[in-house]
């Protein structure tokens, strides 16, 4: 998958392409993350990308003409890299709540530009003419809308086919089926007073698994339970719990 990142830092993003499942996913070439900085594309010696805002007030805004060339120049990157179809992603806290199945989403396509707003954002008219979509990481404001493009790009390369070892599957993650994850325990047997539940230790295969589903059921119970108004359950997971209630 091809992705166009519209940062002022573009430094920042090594830690997507060096570290982990997305560094070895670059290494691969699964995926190929360009960064563009818009100074490049900015006028005058100091190469502003930014300005005071019109009608007054504190900090500084992002100027559209500097991004809007930047789109352009990435648009044209994921052309090269074949891509057909190519949203344009503004990070924003007023965007919507990425979560797990908006990410399955964008798996589907092959490219990807994502703009990373900086000040007090960017200036609406760029919004306007070029973005697609506008995505949040939550409500609380961060200083830079890399570390939300980050969480983007990592989210997504994960679940990419083959960009995890069958050992690593994200299929058995929280929020994929609509439930949480399993508790996980490894070695030692005994750790200040606690042990390891016996049945993971059985190796009886049918018991794990049902144990593994009723641990994640009632911990989305416990902890949120608005998803397990959501979730649908195999025949197998509702007879066990039925087993539970009797
Ligand atoms: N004045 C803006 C507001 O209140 O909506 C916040 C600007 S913020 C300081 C600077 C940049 O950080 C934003 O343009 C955006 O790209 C990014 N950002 C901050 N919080 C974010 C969040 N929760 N999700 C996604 N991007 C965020």
């Amino acid at each position: 998958m091809y992705f166009a990142v519209i940062t002022l830092f573009p430094e920042m993003f090594e830690a997507i392409t060096a570290y982990g499942i997305s560094g070895r996913a670059a290494k691969r070439e699964l995926i190929q993350v360009d960064c563009i900085n818009p100074r490049e594309f900015a006028e005058g010696n100091y190469k502003r990308v930014d300005e005071r805002p019109f009608g007054g007030g504190p900090g500084m805004v992002m100027m559209a003409e500097p991004l809007s060339k930047a789109i352009q120049h990435a648009k044209q990157l994921a052309k090269q890299a074949g891509c057909v179809h190519v949203p344009v992603v503004y990070m924003s806290p007023q965007g919507k709540t990425l979560n797990e199945p908006a990410v399955q989403q964008f798996v589907k396509y092959d490219g990807l530009i994502v703009l990373c707003g900086r000040y007090e954002g960017v200036d609406e008219r760029l919004i306007q003419k070029y973005v697609d979509q506008e995505w949040s990481i939550g409500d609380y404001v961060l200083s830079g809308g890399e570390l939300p493009a980050m969480v983007l790009l990592d989210s997504i390369i994960r679940r990419l086919p083959n960009a995890m070892s069958d050992e690593q599957s994200a299929e058995q993650d929280s929020f994929v089926d609509g439930l949480l994850d399993c508790p996980q325990y490894t070695k030692p047997d005994h750790f200040e007073g606690l042990d390891v539940p016996e049945v993971l230790k059985s190796g009886h295969h049918a018991n794990i698994e049902k144990w593994r589903f009723l641990q994640r059921y009632q911990r989305t119970q416990q902890r949120r339970p608005e998803l397990v108004e959501q979730v649908e359950l195999t025949k197998q997971q509702k007879k066990w719990l039925k087993d539970l209630e009797s």
